[in-house]
């Protein structure tokens, strides 16, 4: 018999790899219930503070305006996923998120998310970001700046109501801007603007690049839609995105911790 403290911590080490078996099987159930091939990845913490973003391949900088951002520069086998518009507010899909610890970032446009922005405040509420994505989801390029600047930064006043935080990123609608864009962008808070490499829909992903395979800080692209507009509910969708991210290796990180 083991004298009493060694006796203790080999017990104390015993329950801690107890503790860590049904942790693990919790996961293997999670991830089994919402019919995934195999549980999520866990994504590295994030940093401590965001990193200063220089041009390189996938981020655009312009002198004094908010970076433009495809893919955030990391060397992590990590990659994002965002949401766009606002129009199916899914109670299914935000649970699965939750449980399977996928955070999101929203882009929300006012006219598709104001009949439920109780929706919206449930994320942030979990921890997710609810972002910009203007009032009316207009082709900003061929606006003028002032009508530019209603759309964005309504929305940025609108969302700070409604959600009780000021975003900091905004995206275009079509991902269609202009210098004007990013001005009037700036001029009301807004940091930075992710656009995205991959979109993805319930039963595929579509990538930019010719090689069709995620890159490390790739930003993809999705959006709150239900089954009248696609072939699948969204935590089909989600089921998608996370087995395509976990087979290629890698881990969903939440956008707003690295931009
Ligand atoms: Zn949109």
């Amino acid at each position: 018999m083991l004298p009493g403290p060694a006796r203790a911590e080999e017990e104390a080490g015993g329950e801690a790899v107890a503790r860590k078996a049904r942790a693990a099987r919790a996961v293997l159930e999670t991830a089994a219930r919402w019919g995934l091939a195999r549980p999520p990845l866990p994504a590295p913490p994030p940093p401590a503070s965001r990193p200063e973003l220089v041009a390189a391949q996938g981020v655009k900088l312009a002198n004094g305006l908010p970076p433009v951002v495809y893919r955030v520069p990391t060397e992590e086998r990590i990659v994002f996923l965002t949401v766009d518009d606002g129009a199916e507010k899914d109670p299914e899909f935000s649970r699965m998120a939750a449980e399977l610890g996928i955070p999101l970032s929203a882009f929300v446009a006012d006219y598709l998310a104001r009949s439920d922005y109780g929706y919206f405040r449930a994320l942030a509420a979990r921890g997710d970001a609810v972002n910009n994505h203007t009032v009316n989801h207009r082709n900003l390029k061929v606006l003028g700046y002032g009508t530019q600047r209603e759309e964005i930064c309504r929305q940025q006043d609108q969302l700070e109501e409604q959600i009780g935080v000021r975003p900091r990123l905004f995206r275009p609608p079509y991902g269609e801007y202009n210098e004007d864009t990013l001005r009037a962008a700036a001029s009301c808070g807004v940091e930075a603007v992710p656009l995205w490499n991959e979109e993805a829909f319930p039963d595929r992903m579509e990538y930019r690049y010719e090689d069709q395979r995620l890159h490390p800080g790739d930003v993809i692209l999705t959006h709150f839609r239900g089954t009248d507009l696609w072939n699948g509910s969204m935590p089909d969708l989600l089921r998608k995105v996370v087995d395509e991210v976990t087979a290629q290796g890698f881990a969903l990180a939440r956008l707003d911790d690295y931009l």
